[in-house]
């Protein structure tokens, strides 16, 4: 067989947690939770599914559900999208992010990633013939370089990723880098995938730039996000896009043919816990913030150095002053077998890592004792 996809092998998350499993670990390396999702809205898939709520769901998404993301979108990003014909639910945000890529590329196009950035990007772009241009953030604090981006566009340009909350560095794109990615795009037929997958994990008080609040950016743009990360469940494999009408269109001619549909008791059970809890999404941020800062002052009796993530669940951390000698997916295994706590290595999201990056990712999106125990191995490092 020809394989389609020559380059790719089984992804880093597959194997960091299947090395901790192995070897006993401490898995702080899959970004997931190791607590459980609120009891109502476990409650609410049960009693859903005991209601007979078990046949296909709607093509594009419960209704119920897609009115409670357009008020959500309203009440947050002040984007008056349709419920009906710009709100498309989906089993994950992989599966969106497919599928905006196939909606998006012809063979021979090019789609621009900034780099680091996450794994399904690529093989998406590739498997519709096109082809990705790397751009890399700017280091330390994994900014847009603009310069690089300008100069990476050529004529088959036809997509940008941005990725805010990022993963894995946790940093954040500004109201002003919007403004500058409109500027950029303005005269060209560019459209955007904006992976919002982390929207609510923002820190510190800031509030996150989202591309649902930017009228001009938005009418070129496919906004993903995924109740896996909002709601503690990742393993319901259960997302949604906001885009425009007709981009919304297209992409549904694709994912009615990819799953078809999203699970259908999952999305009673998620509308219903919206309208009745609108205090969790709020209180996320404070939630997550707490674990990061708790994760960090333990790690701070460490010989990591690290900034504090601005957004979602990972911390990065550098380890130059404990094995400068190991790449970063030497030091993870490292890590993993011989302190029993597995990370992830940052350098598999980039095409062209830097030589010297020493940095590993952690996930805090653990029980405190998880956290307070993951700290205790580091600090021994
Ligand atoms: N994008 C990013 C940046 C992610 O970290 C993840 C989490 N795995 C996804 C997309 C995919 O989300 P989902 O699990 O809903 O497919
Ligand atoms: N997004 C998760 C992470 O970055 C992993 C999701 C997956 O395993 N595909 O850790």
């Amino acid at each position: 067989l020809a394989s389609k996809l020559p380059k790719v092998g089984t992804t880093i998350f597959t194997r960091m947690s299947q090395l901790a499993v192995e070897t006993g670990a401490l898995n702080l390396s899959q970004g997931f939770p190791d607590f459980d999702s609120p009891a109502p809205l476990r409650e609410a898939v049960a009693r859903h599914i005991a209601a007979g709520h078990n046949q296909y769901a709607p093509m594009t998404g419960l209704p119920a559900l897609r009115q409670q993301v357009a008020a959500k979108v309203l009440a947050l990003y002040g984007c008056n999208a349709d419920a009906d014909s710009e709100v498309t639910i989906v089993p994950g945000a992989t599966e969106a992010i497919f599928c905006a890529v196939q909606a998006l590329i012809h063979p021979g196009d090019e789609a621009i990633v900034l780099d680091p950035c996450y794994d399904s990007y690529e093989p998406s772009v590739e498997l519709a013939g096109g082809r990705c241009v790397h751009v890399p953030l700017a280091l330390p604090d994994f900014s847009i370089d603009w310069q690089r981006l300008a100069d990476a566009i050529t004529p088959r340009t036809r997509l940008i990723f941005i990725n805010s909350p990022h993963n894995p560095s946790g940093a954040l794109i500004s109201r002003d880098d919007l403004d500058r990615l409109a500027v950029l795009i303005r005269d060209r037929n560019i459209h955007l995938i904006s992976d919002e997958v982390y929207e609510h994990l923002v820190f510190d008080g800031v509030r996150h730039a989202s591309v649902l609040a930017h009228e001009e950016l938005y009418q070129r743009a496919f906004v993903v996000s995924s109740f896996g990360k909002t709601y503690h469940v990742t393993g319901w494999k259960t997302g949604y896009v906001v885009a425009p009408p007709a981009l919304s269109a297209e992409l549904r001619k694709i994912h009615q043919y990819v799953t078809f549909c999203g699970v259908t008791p999952l999305q009673y059970a998620l509308a219903d816990f919206m309208i009745e809890h609108p205090e969790h999404i709020a209180e996320l941020p404070g939630f997550y913030q707490s674990k990061r800062d708790l994760f960090c002052d333990l790690l701070r009796g460490s010989r990591f150095t690290f900034n504090r993530a601005a957004g979602t669940y990972f911390q990065l951390a550098d380890y130059s002053a404990i094995r400068p000698d190991l790449d970063d997916v030497a030091m993870a295994e490292w890590l993993t077998r011989e302190h029993g706590v597995a990370a992830i290595p940052v350098s598999v999201f980039y095409q062209d890592a830097p030589r010297d990056l020493r940095l590993v990712r952690f996930c805090f999106a653990k029980r405190e004792e998880t956290l307070r125990q993951a700290a205790e191995k580091l600090r021994a490092v």
